[in-house]
């Protein structure tokens, strides 16, 4: 079958032929339709983050895949469900962060995630998944179905930050999210259900297609150059909730800043080592006195994915439409993998979803 892979020494993904993978009794086969590409799938092939399956010299990409049933095997699925793989897998048998539902909370070396650390993703015309690692996608979503594992991102964020701010009466009247990638958009579109003082920071000049987006959503635009994340207040005021999806190390100690007392920072990118100097005495004071929290999260698991369904279904069509500025065929996917300001989220199809 065709599949898309990273080789170890090269710079772009190329399309291979591997066998199609055989499903275990307890195991679905999947037909993929789309795959979604994010800032972790450039990374993985810069070679930044993640890792090979060990033995290879290559690695399969792909964590945000939309496909149907085409196997059952001994399960209860139909052929012809349209699902969505989580991310994480033990590394050998099982542990007890996969057997408590909560692998997204795994330290190194509890997991595998596929497409990014030690194993084979899903960028393929077939791929494999034992049932309690699959969530059935609704129908209305298949052609963009490929957002909800970015978004279950999100919602895990979102979940963590405000149970930080669960022990007291906290309702956040504004947000901020650092980023104008595709998760920084997504992030922006899920908090523009709850809160109406929006702010989205990027680097970008105008016309630029997220920009766009971000004024669409009712939000404010910041340009990191002109505003750097500690002069945000002084221009716009604190925010209650800010969420970092720039992978920029330096916000995630610029956000305290930026924060109002009680305010929460949740942060998601994933930097290279940099070193850099903070005034620390100033940031943990600052923290202490004004009562500011700063939570990391990784990945996400079945909740969240049911979240991000619920989420995703909502989302008006024209946003829809226009983060998702490219679907190119798995024939010939280099399109998929170019990064310019014209591009947000891209996806490889392998069967169009009309067409299934
Ligand atoms: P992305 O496409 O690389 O987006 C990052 C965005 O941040 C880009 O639009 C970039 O602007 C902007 N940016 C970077 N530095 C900036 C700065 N100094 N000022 C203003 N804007 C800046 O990646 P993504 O897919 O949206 O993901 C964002 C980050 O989250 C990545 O680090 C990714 O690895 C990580 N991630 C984490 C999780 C998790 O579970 N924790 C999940 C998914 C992704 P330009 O394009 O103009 O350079
Ligand atoms: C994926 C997550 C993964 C994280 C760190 C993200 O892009 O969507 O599932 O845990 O990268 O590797
Ligand atoms: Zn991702």
């Amino acid at each position: 079958m065709r599949a898309i892979a990273v080789h170890r020494g090269e710079e772009s993904p190329r399309v291979i032929d591997v066998p199609t993978p055989e499903p275990d009794p307890g195991e679905v086969l999947v037909e993929t339709l789309r795959v979604g590409v994010d800032g972790t799938d450039h990374e993985v092939i810069k070679g930044t983050h993640g890792g090979f399956p060990p033995g290879d010299d290559y690695q399969i990409l792909g964590h945000e895949a939309i496909g149907v049933v085409v196997d059952p095997t001994t399960t209860g699925f139909d052929v012809g469900d349209l699902v969505m793989p989580t991310v994480r897998r033990p590394p050998d048998g099982t542990n007890e962060y996969f057997e408590r539902g909560e692998p997204d909370m795994a330290p190194d070396g509890k997991y595998v995630e596929r497409g990014i650390v030690d194993a084979h993703g899903y960028m393929s015309e077939y791929f494999t998944s034992p049932t309690e690692f699959l969530v059935e996608i609704p129908e209305s979503l298949a052609p963009h179905g490929f957002l909800v594992e970015p978004m279950s991102n999100a919602e895990k964020a979102l979940e963590h930050a405000f149970a930080t701010r669960s022990a007291f009466t906290w309702e956040p009247e504004s947000a901020l999210v650092l980023g104008n990638g595709p998760l920084g958009l997504l992030t922006l579109a899920r908090l523009a259900r709850d809160v109406d003082d929006l702010y989205c920071l990027g680097r970008r000049d105008r016309p630029d297609p997220s920009i766009d987006i971000i004024e669409k959503l009712g939000a404010t635009y910041v340009d990191s150059r002109e505003t750097p994340v500690p002069e945000i207040p002084a221009e716009h005021g604190h925010v209650d909730i800010a969420v970092e999806a720039t992978g920029y190390a330096k916000h995630a100690f610029e956000v305290l800043d930026a924060l109002a007392p009680n305010g929460v920072g949740a942060l998601l990118g994933v930097p290279g080592d940099w070193s850099f100097e903070i005034e620390g005495g100033r940031l943990h004071r600052e923290m202490v006195l004004q009562n500011k929290a700063l939570v990391g999260s990784v990945n996400s698991h079945i909740p969240h994915f049911e979240d991000a369904i619920e989420t995703v279904s909502s989302l008006p069509d024209w946003f829809v439409d226009d983060i998702v500025t490219e679907v190119v065929p798995a024939e010939d996917p280099s399109a998929a993998f170019e990064r310019n300001t014209d591009q947000i989220k891209t996806a490889v199809e392998f069967v169009s979803p009309s067409e299934r």
